[in-house]
Order: C-alpha cells, then structure tokens, then sequence
C-alpha cells in the first residue's frame, strides 16, 4: 500500500480529453458537415444518420435526436399526451434533468422508494406509490445498472401504464439479451459530456410505436411535421433540435460506443475482482438477467466497519488523488428546493396545486430504501481510457483507504 502513498497517479478524467476518445472519426465528420454549409437537422444528412443508426443499434423502430437527456425524458413525456394532474412516478435518485419534465408538462411527479441495493426502483417499491391518477412511470437505470424488467413490466401491463426508460446512463446495458431503453414504451438516453458517448450536449429517443414516434419527433421540431403534405402546428412543443455538428460527432462516437462499454466491463470487473474480499465493502448487486455498463461504479460501504460513511472514505480516497462521489446526489429530488419550496411558475406552486397531498409528502421516512441507498453509496469513477493500471492504482486506494479508517476506529 505504501506505494500508493509514494506514486500518485492522474486517472482519465471524463471532463477532459484523458477519459474522452475523440479522434480523426469526429473531426472528418465535423469537417464535411462544415463543408456542407448545412448546421440543422431539418436539411442535413447527420443526425438521420446518427438516428438510423442507433435505432439499428439498440434494436428499436425509431430514434429521434433531440438536444439533451433532459429534452428527451420531456419529449417521451410530450409524446403521452398528459393531462394536467396527472401522476408520474419516478424515483429521487436521479439527475434533476429527468425530473423536471414532469413539471413542465404540468404532471406531478410521485416518488418511488429504491432498492438500497442498487438505489433503482422496483416493482414492489413503484406498485406502492401508485394511485388512479398514475399515467407514466420513468424508471432510471442508475450508473448503467438495469432495473429488475420483468417484475416492473408485468405491473405495469397490469395496471395499462406506460414505462419510459431512461437510460441517460446506460447505454450499452442489456436486460435478458435485449438493450436497455427498448423494453418499456420509450427509451431516452444522453450524449452529455460525461456519458457513455458524447457530443457535448444531446439526447436521443427510441420507440417501436409509429404514432408515439410521430409525435416524439413533431415535439422536437415545435410540432411541425416535416415532410408531411398541409403542415400545422400540431400542438404545443419546442425546438429541442440536435445540431449537425452535435449530429456528425454522435455518429462518430456511436461507432465507438461497443468498445467504450466492453472496456467498462472489464475494468470494472478487475476492480469487483480486487475489492470483493474487502470487509465492509459490497461491489455492485445486478439483478438476475442484466448487465452493467457502468457509467459509474458504486460501491456500498457498512456502516458498522466504516462509521464516518461514504464522506468519511471519500476524504480518504481525495488523499490519495481519486475523486470519489460520496452519496451520488447529496440529497433525494424531492428534498431540493424545487420540491420543498415549490419553486415551479412564479409564485403559482402550479402543477404542484393540482396533487394529492400524499403524492407531496416528502418526507424521509417514507423512503427508506432510497435514505439508506444514499447514506451508504460511494460513486467511484471509470470510463474507456481506463488502463490496468489506473484500474490497480483505485483498488490500492480503496485498500489503503479501509485500513487506515478500519485502524482510525480499531
Ligand atoms: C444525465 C442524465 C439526464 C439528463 O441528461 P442531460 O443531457 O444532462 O440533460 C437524465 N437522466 C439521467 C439518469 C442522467 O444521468
């Protein structure tokens, strides 16, 4: 372990070019899209592609680009049609950027608890935060480890709800052989910089539906139908377009994208090999049928051998240069200040008005897997340019780490 301490060592960073692979792939794209003279998606040749080829990719019907994973989850939303009122049910451990689409279409999010586990949603935890008014359930595949389909499925066939999936952080994450994003109604992923693949800022949405497609792809483009013969504005939507310049370098990425998860897999899998003997550590639980691509890798520390919890360990692991993320989000969605204060449209608290109060109690005793999930969670990084040695240099400070707290408290 001492050599830690001697060597520290700088890991590929997913916010630089360290732990990003952009090479002559992108920059030939870009260039004929220059080239081209055309930047938008409504007369180039780009982001079709990109769409034609990740629908071809995940094995879905239809994919339509949009600017964000943000833009994505709303338009999956816009797509349903909702009604004002209307309950959708989510999960509190996630990005903001899936969550606030609920509100902007005037529905009202309705919180699931999480397995502590794996911090993702479950049938058992979404069956208890239904009621009548429940129109939508978003699911999320945290750090690109899928939620348990099967039962989440059936229930929602059962009840006749739609599931949007997203995958903002699972690309590349398989559920019984078949991607992640097209086992439910619509699936939505991310091209955001820190992701799987990037082009900075964009998203992506798949469907078999050809109807919820249609509307998916006029909600993106202020719901105009291109190419239709009598246009109109059909009904309330935004320009959410992705660029060809976000378009030709998502299509350069997505040629990447296998490889990008395959390295994933095997770093994480020599870091599960390294920690699993670790007393007071879990490496990540996955599910019967599904395989992690690890956008992140979580690990779960027991309070009983570690005391000061994930913040504790992660102060720890800042000593030795890897900067974890100790509780992923510091808190759940709805202890942020939107929710607590009903920060919606000016003083209005609207759609919030419009819920059962028991859809707004928030508090955390009525999560209890979702409080505990976060209070033993610790996020720590990997991405494609991980080496074997970056991989070997964070189990070594993971080690060194639990001995020096496990001896702080001996
Ligand atoms: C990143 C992310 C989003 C939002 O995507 P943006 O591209 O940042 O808008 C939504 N949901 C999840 C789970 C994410 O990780």
């Amino acid at each position: 372990m001492s050599s830690v301490e001697s060597a520290l060592l700088a890991l590929p960073n997913d916010q630089d070019a360290t732990g990003r692979d952009f090479g002559i792939e992108e920059t030939t794209a870009l260039d004929a899209v220059l080239a081209s003279g055309t930047l938008t998606s409504t007369k180039g040749t780009f982001v079709k592609r990109f769409e034609g080829d990740f629908a071809s990719y995940v094995g879905a019907a239809h994919a339509i680009a949009c600017a964000s994973g943000s833009a994505a989850v709303h338009t999956a939303l816009a797509a349903l049609d909702l009604e004002p009122g209307d309950e959708v049910i989510t999960t509190g451990i996630t990005d903001m950027g899936a969550i606030a689409p609920i509100l902007y279409q005037a529905a009202i999010p309705v919180f699931a608890d999480v397995d502590p586990r794996t911090c993702n949603v479950t049938a058992a935890t979404i069956e208890a935060a239904l009621s009548q008014r429940t129109r939508a359930i978003v699911v999320t595949h945290l750090f690109g480890n899928p939620c348990e389909m099967d039962a989440i499925l059936a229930l929602a066939r059962a009840h006749n709800i739609p599931v949007i999936e997203d995958a903002a952080q699972a690309f590349g994450a398989r559920y019984r052989g078949r991607h992640v994003g097209t086992l439910g109604t619509i699936g939505c992923f991310s091209l955001q910089q820190g992701k799987h693949i990037t082009c900075g800022e964009g998203g992506i949405v798949v469907t078999d539906d050809p109807a919820l497609a249609r509307r998916i792809r006029l909600f993106v483009n202020k719901g105009w139908p291109y190419g239709e013969s009598q246009p109109d504005h059909e009904f309330l939507a935004l320009n959410y377009r992705m660029s060809e310049l976000q378009g030709a370098v998502a299509l350069a990425q997505l040629g990447k994208l296998d490889r990008h998860v395959e390295i994933r897999r095997e770093r994480a899998h020599d870091l599960t090999l390294a920690l699993r003997d670790l007393a007071g550590i879990a490496t990540p639980t996955i599910y019967d049928g599904a395989e992690h691509s690890y956008w992140k890798y979580a690990l779960r520390l027991d309070p009983a051998v570690f005391p000061e919890g994930p913040t504790g360990f992660a102060r720890a692991l800042t000593d030795r240069n890897v900067a974890s993320v100790p509780r992923y989000i510091a808190k759940p969605a709805f202890l942020c200040a939107v929710f607590q204060q009903r920060r919606t449209f000016g003083h209005s608290a609207f759609p919030l008005t419009l819920a059962r109060p028991e859809a707004l109690d928030y508090r955390i005793e009525r999560f209890p897997g979702t409080a505990e999930g976060l209070a033993h969670i610790l996020v720590l990084p990997i991405n494609e340019r991980y080496e074997l040695e970056h991989v070997a240099y964070v189990a070594d400070a993971v080690h060194a780490a639990a001995a020096t707290l496990r001896s702080a408290h001996a």
